[in-house]
């Protein structure tokens, strides 16, 4: 028999954020705690490193290291820090000089370009003059003046970031751009921050970046990581998330939550989301909870984002391109108590079950 990887457990008590969450598993009886937490703040966030080892000297001195591989890309990618990388190259838009880039940016905006083309534009990082505008509407409480989200319109595109792989250079074509990575650097931290754990010989690890989550190989004692998703009352769907989980490989997993009503404000009786349709400047009205499992906490991150702005209506034919691309997918949307869940592509079998 093979173990589970991944246990979807059904909401019983206690979480009141929807999302996803760890659930704390019991070692099996009489054997020795192998199970290590550590929490840090960072971006914005807890970020929590879950993992079994026999050491647990071993497992601090990892976890401190992948803690500081988190900081560090934080430096990068923040868009609240006026010295990071990131903020260093929205502030060069317009000026019509290209400008060299760390192989940390580089990977995450190659990524992002790529992934805003095939969902059409609906995850795009030049989104920031907008995000910006409605996160000034949750203090005001006041929708934001038209022309300002015209002007914040003519800035959004992802065709205005040109990308030169050879110099790895980035030339951002429109004055007063503003990148924002907040819908996908989180999910490429945890990445990271698990390499960093392989790396340092620990191989069973999760890292929970604020409920985006990326799952290394599974805690011994067979019962596979417990991972919950808020929502899934429906213990038909559970059984097929299951199933459809059964079989991954113990290699990375990516599994993320986007749709947060707690993070919206709400404005002459309708609710605005802090996730922004780029073709609009507007805040999402619409308020699905979507999770996608993917192959890395990256692409989890940046699609279920996207996700969020297609809706569960019109993510299909999108989804179903994307698993062309991917080892693995599934997307499961939860609006109004109805669950719509997707499997675009199973994994393959993992060689090691027999
Ligand atoms: P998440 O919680 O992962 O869905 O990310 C939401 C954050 O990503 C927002 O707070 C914004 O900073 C940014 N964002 C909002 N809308 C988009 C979008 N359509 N594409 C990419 N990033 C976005
Ligand atoms: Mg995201």
């Amino acid at each position: 028999m093979h173990s589970r990887f991944v246990r979807v457990l059904l909401l019983v008590t206690g979480f009141s954020t929807p999302g996803c969450q760890e659930f704390p598993g019991t070692p099996p009886a009489g054997a020795p705690s192998s199970r290590h937490e550590f929490r840090q703040e960072h971006m914005g966030t807890e970020f929590r490193i879950l993992v079994h080892d026999p050491s647990r000297e071993r497992a601090a001195k990892a976890a401190g290291l992948a803690f500081e591989r988190i900081e560090e890309l934080d430096a990068i990618y923040s868009d609240y820090r006026s010295e990071s990388e990131l903020s260093r190259l929205s502030r060069s838009s317009g000026g019509g000089a290209a400008v060299k880039v760390s192989e940390d940016l580089w990977q995450i905006l190659e990524r992002a370009g790529e992934i805003a083309r095939t969902t059409g534009g609906a995850f795009d990082i030049t989104v920031g003059p907008a995000v910006l505008l409605w996160r000034q509407a949750t203090y005001t409480r006041r929708l934001p003046e038209p022309r300002k989200l015209e002007r914040a319109r003519a800035r959004i595109g992802h065709e205005k970031v040109r990308l030169d792989p050879d110099r790895r250079e980035v030339l951002l074509e429109v004055r007063a751009m503003r990148l924002d990575l907040g819908a996908i650097a989180k999910g490429r931290a945890c990445d990271e921050a698990l390499a960093v754990l392989f790396r340092e010989g620990i191989r069973s690890a999760l890292v929970d970046g604020g409920g985006d989550l990326v799952l290394g190989e599974p805690p011994p004692g067979g019962e596979g990581w417990q991972v919950e998703i808020a929502g899934l009352e429906d213990s038909e769907d559970r059984e097929r998330i299951e199933s459809f989980l059964e079989e991954l490989r113990p290699a990375p997993v990516g599994v993320a939550t986007s749709g947060n009503a707690s993070r919206s404000v709400e404005i002459d009786g309708k609710r605005y989301s802090h996730i922004v349709d780029p073709r609009t400047a507007l805040g999402l009205t619409h308020q699905a909870q979507v999770t996608v499992i993917a192959p890395s906490g990256m692409d989890a991150d940046a699609l279920a984002s996207a996700m969020s702005v297609l809706g569960p209506r019109d993510y299909e034919p999108v989804a179903r391109r994307l698993a062309t691309e991917l080892d693995f997918l599934a997307v499961i949307f939860v609006e109004d108590g109805r669950i719509e869940t997707s499997f675009l592509k199973p994994p393959a079998p993992n060689p090691k079950s027999p």
